[in-house]
């Protein structure tokens, strides 16, 4: 019997959604821009973008989607933030009251890199991905300063984790909707249809 494709949405209120849309599509999976709670039920995963951290928490609350993504994601939807994506997701962000959807058990240090290396191509070692490394787009990225028990480092950049899992959430630090590199796209889809295997299983 034929199964539905997995679809995938990108948040998109700000940011580089539509980078994400098309490395999706070129994936192999239906590519949704999210902007409602209507679209949010379209879909099987969700990815936030990057963009800017505090810009998009107050347009999460005007959409109110703040609450019905964390619903979604309780009961088991994929999430993937990238850079900003993955801010918006921790716990908390070290030195500020900035609200979070804290989605992660992670705090995490926005810009962290430093001025010298605000923009910067670095390859990453990824074993999660295979032997060849990943190249890691930085721009005014975060890093991952205190990470709970539950959560993998999957990749560490100059010894800080740049990207980690905790369950059906997965979070980079760098942008790989920005190269031609689509194994993180392709890791993310894999979580996407897991996720919808089990809820099958659960449900026969
Ligand atoms: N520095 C941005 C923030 O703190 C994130 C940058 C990015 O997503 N490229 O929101």
């Amino acid at each position: 019997m034929a199964t539905k494709g997995a679809s995938v949405g990108v948040l998109a209120l700000q940011g580089d959604v539509v980078e994400h849309l098309s490395a999706m599509r070129e994936s192999g999976v239906d590519a949704l821009p999210i902007k409602t709670v209507e679209d949010l039920g379209r879909v099987d995963g969700l990815v936030i973008p990057g963009g800017e951290s505090t810009t998009v928490m107050k347009l999460l609350d005007r959409f109110q989607l703040a609450e019905p993504i964390a619903q979604r994601v309780r009961e088991g939807m994929p999430l993937w933030g990238t850079c900003m994506g993955m801010i918006v997701i921790a716990r908390d962000v070290t030195g500020t009251q900035q609200p979070t959807l804290d989605l992660m058990d992670i705090s995490v240090r926005r810009n962290a890199f430093g001025r010298q290396n605000e923009s910067a191509e670095v390859p990453l070692a990824i074993p999660a991905l295979g032997d060849k490394p990943f190249p890691g787009v930085f721009i005014r990225a975060p890093w991952v300063e205190r990470a709970g028990r539950a959560v993998e480092t999957l990749g560490e950049r100059d010894g800080h984790a740049v990207m980690v899992r905790q369950e059906n959430v997965l979070a980079t630090s760098f942008h790989p909707e920005l190269t031609g590199d689509r194994r993180v796209h392709e890791y993310f889809i894999c979580m996407v249809h897991d996720a919808l295997v089990g809820k099958r299983r659960k449900i026969a």
